[in-house]
């Protein structure tokens, strides 16, 4: 059973109902999700959660759906935290661990808010979803509307990564490949949604994928045997994992299970494209629309973040900062952290390896704080990126007999 309660405004808190299709507020501003945490003080146990299936669904009491039988699932979450001494022996901070999120289903953390949302319009009887997306979230929403056998109408720019258009294509979703950035794409999915019946699940235009991506920070406290870290390092593109974890911990924190102690929250973004970087900066409350942006990290080429300024409050309110890296910097670390750790991360996970040797490098961390870097995704969806590094060999091959020997 789920103990939600009620839904508000993030910015007037004006209270929605449970139970209904929503998206964003009558002021245009993202809906929270609120559980009866009072009552589920008194009565749900970390032993009960801890005796729950081994994916995000452990935590269905803090989760929205009403019937676990709607829930549409590839096994999302649980994943691992990996130790990492020799990545943080690199970058000079050795009590390092990685969120592990390219297990995921899809092979990035997009799967936890996709099944959420998924799952949660399952419910409410949707059949037909849309979404503008740089990528990721694309395959997610892709593969989890295949699994539900429910239609999805994805909008991307024409220079995704070339896995993400093939695997929503394989997933059998209608794709429309746009001249333009993510912010295009939004424009065409809110233009049509209504004459063509779709629930729009744009980032943050729907309450729910935030509740997926939550489950990143509950796993985090009780892979930690209910504690936290001292820092933690999220690349951060439309900021929804930074919305979540947040809540979550503050969640956790109602219901008795963790102390008021709080990570550093680092968002980290790609020089190219660093609007809450800019925003933190300038000490403002929200960003300002990214000109131009561009880096090979697709999932932070997000030029103006509708949660933008729920971001900037947590990592505020956390003691953390905001980091922006170079694509140079990030592949860079990015190969350092597969060849130290045995990883193939995703160039959003490598920003964070490169904004930590920073962070360090300038004592806004201690040598021995407890840190952890959310890897996003996998590499392999990135191989574009990481191509770069390995320019082809330019010594023509010689062909004898059939067989191919390099000179
Ligand atoms: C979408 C995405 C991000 C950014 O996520 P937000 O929670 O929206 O900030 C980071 N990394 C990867 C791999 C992504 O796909």
């Amino acid at each position: 059973m789920t103990y939600i309660s009620h839904l508000s405004c993030s910015r007037t808190g004006q209270r929605y109902p449970a139970g209904e299709i929503h998206n964003l507020s009558t002021a245009g501003a993202p809906l929270l999700v609120h559980y009866d945490l009072e009552r589920a003080r008194t009565e749900l146990t970390k032993e009960r959660i801890e005796a729950g299936p081994r994916s995000m669904w452990r935590y269905a009491p803090l989760l929205p759906l009403r019937d676990l039988r709607n829930v549409v699932s590839l096994g999302e979450g649980w994943t691992p935290l990996l130790a990492a001494p020799r990545l943080g022996a690199a970058i000079g901070c050795p009590n390092l661990a990685i969120k592990d999120e390219g297990a995921n289903p899809t092979g990035t953390f997009k799967a936890r808010g996709m099944a959420a949302a998924v799952s949660l319009g399952n419910e409410l009887g949707i059949s037909k979803f849309a979404a503008p997306s740089a990528g990721n979230a694309a395959s997610a929403l892709a593969a989890y509307a295949a699994r539900a056998g429910l239609e999805a109408h994805i909008f991307m720019p024409r220079d995704v990564p070339r896995a993400n258009y093939i695997e929503c294509k394989m997933f059998g979703a209608h794709v429309t490949l746009v001249d333009g950035l993510i912010s295009d794409c939004g424009r065409i999915v809110a233009e049509r949604k209504d004459a063509e019946g779709w629930f729009d699940v744009s980032t943050l235009k729907e309450p729910y994928r935030i509740e997926g991506k939550k489950t990143m920070g509950l796993e985090l406290a009780e892979q930690l045997g209910w504690r936290l870290p001292d820092a933690v390092f999220y690349p951060t593109g439309g900021g929804v994992g930074i919305i979540g974890m947040w809540k979550a911990f503050d969640e956790l924190e109602r219901l008795g299970w963790i102390s008021s102690k709080r990570p550093k929250m680092i968002a980290v973004q790609a020089a190219g494209c660093a609007p809450i970087v800019k925003a933190y900066e300038e000490g403002a409350e929200s960003s300002e629309f990214w000109q131009d942006a561009s880096t090979v990290a697709s999932g932070l080429r997000v030029p103006k973040a509708l949660g933008d300024f729920l971001v900037l409050k947590a990592v505020r309110e956390s003691g953390g900062t905001a980091v922006a890296v170079s694509d140079g910097e990030l592949l860079e670390a990015g190969r350092i952290l597969a060849e130290a750790e045995g990883l193939f991360a995703a160039p959003e996970a490598a920003a964070c390896a490169a904004a930590a040797r920073q962070l360090v490098a300038q004592g806004f961390l201690g040598k021995n704080d407890e840190v952890v870097i959310y890897s996003t995704g996998t590499g392999l969806k990135y191989l574009e990126a990481w191509a770069t590094l390995f320019p082809p060999d330019p010594r023509p091959e010689e062909r004898l007999g059939g067989l191919i020997l390099p000179r």
